[in-house]
């Protein structure tokens, strides 16, 4: 893992049981991001820190909050965490249980598009005091409205994803279950960019912070990136030109913008060899999370979606990605590419551009200081537009995309 340095876990300052659920686990040394964020977070100090996804951030702040309630023998709530959406609550509550298997420590995930069981499953963890609560903002709200959450014990607050909350318009929602929450609490703010806002709000809701920040995001070295320039009509032809006897690629993600697209998507890529699905957010939660576990078991081979997933969940070892279309900016960009080639393994990342969407990749490769390769269309789909930006002259590829 190529993120990773070489402290190992022993050398912090955390109880044997946190350093066996680690090697439990399997992590052997700590990422960069944990190496800082940890000893600063068991001080006790309020943490604002920005890394780019797939840098072990969940770790960084689990386990130094697991830590104090071990070593304090806290009881009753007195973890928040605090999630854009109900996949990154879910994988975080998952990443707890692992943890938690050693320690005793419960938690629970409360988001959204449950039905009324769960809803009052809800109800009596939080009621009964559940340790560690990971949530998404407006469930939390809807809960906390009924004044039955024991919410005063709370001492540990962290925002996962915080600049992602704030694009999806939690600011204020946010800014609610503070003020439900006591004063006197250390809290963490986990973002994976640092726009202004997120300096605002930081300012606002953290005391004294400990800043920590792991270079900007940038895709990792380890994702092969191409890009073809194709008409909107090229796009399903070529993709399947591209996996249908690349046998080797056994997980592939295709990401679009729009979720109108995603349905066409997927009859486009219908193939009777393996089973083409698509996730988006208008999806039952049960049917995502049933979506999700086949295709981490490899028993769906294309996965078509929106940028639901592209953030935060982990879903190892995707051989490709695709962008059906030019994501809204670099850091979307980044993200979607960042499901690949994880965890140092290779990764390849393939973005199909038409003529519209060229002023925003070129943008996007400005941000990213990296000029992407360009590929050469297969003949028989015929030629793609040309790159039409004035600074940058499109390279011809030497050969097809193939691996
Ligand atoms: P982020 O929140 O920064 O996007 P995650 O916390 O989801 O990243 O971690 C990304 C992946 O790396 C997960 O599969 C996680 O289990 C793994 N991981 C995290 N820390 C370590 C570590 N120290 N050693 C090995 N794997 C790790
Ligand atoms: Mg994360």
């Amino acid at each position: 893992m190529d993120i990773l340095q070489s402290m190992k876990f022993e050398e912090f300052d955390l109880a044997p049981e946190i350093i066996e659920a680690i090697s439990y686990m399997g992590f052997e040394t700590a990422s960069p991001i944990q190496e800082k964020a940890i000893p600063a977070a068991i001080k006790g100090k309020d943490v604002l820190a920005v890394a780019q996804t797939g840098t072990g951030k969940t770790a960084a702040f689990t386990l130094p909050v697991l830590h104090n309630i071990l070593q304090n023998k806290i009881t009753g709530t007195s973890t928040l965490i605090i999630t854009p959406t109900r996949e990154i609550a879910l994988q975080i509550d998952r990443q707890i249980q692992g943890f938690s298997y050693f320690l005793g420590i419960n938690s629970l995930a409360i988001y959204g598009g449950g039905d009324a069981d769960e809803w009052e499953q809800q109800k009596k963890a939080l009621r009964d005091g559940v340790e560690v609560i990971v949530a998404t903002p407006g469930k939390l709200l809807s809960h906390l409205g009924m004044n039955y959450a024991k919410t005063d014990k709370i001492q540990h607050l962290i925002l996962d994803e915080a600049d992602r909350m704030l694009d999806m318009g939690f600011l204020d929602d946010i800014k609610r279950i503070i003020s439900k929450i006591p004063k006197k609490r250390q809290t963490l703010m986990f973002s994976a960019t640092m726009p202004p806002k997120i300096e605002g709000l930081a300012k606002q809701i953290l005391n004294e912070p400990e800043f920590i920040s792991i270079a900007i995001s940038k895709p990792a070295e380890s994702v092969f990136q191409g890009v073809y320039l194709t008409y909107e009509n090229q796009k399903t032809p070529l993709i399947n030109h591209l996996i249908s006897d690349q046998e080797e690629y056994k997980s592939i993600l295709v990401f679009t913008s729009t979720k109108k697209k995603v349905n066409d998507i997927v009859r486009g890529l219908r193939n009777k060899n393996y089973r083409v699905e698509a996730i988006s957010s208008d999806f039952e939660q049960s049917k995502r999370e049933e979506i999700m576990t086949e295709f981490r078991a490899n028993k769906i081979r294309v996965l078509v979606a929106t940028d639901v997933i592209s953030r935060g969940v982990d879903i190892p070892q995707i051989d490709l990605v695709f962008n059906y279309d030019a994501p809204g900016n670099a850091e979307e960009y980044v993200h979607r590419i960042g499901r690949t080639g994880r965890a140092g393994a290779e990764g390849v990342a393939l973005t199909l551009i038409n003529e519209l969407d060229m002023e925003k990749f070129d943008a996007i490769e400005k941000l990213i200081e990296k000029k992407v390769y360009r590929a050469q269309m297969p003949d028989f789909i015929g030629e793609g537009p040309k790159w039409k930006v004035k600074v940058r002259r499109a390279t011809k590829g030497k050969k097809p995309f193939r691996k």
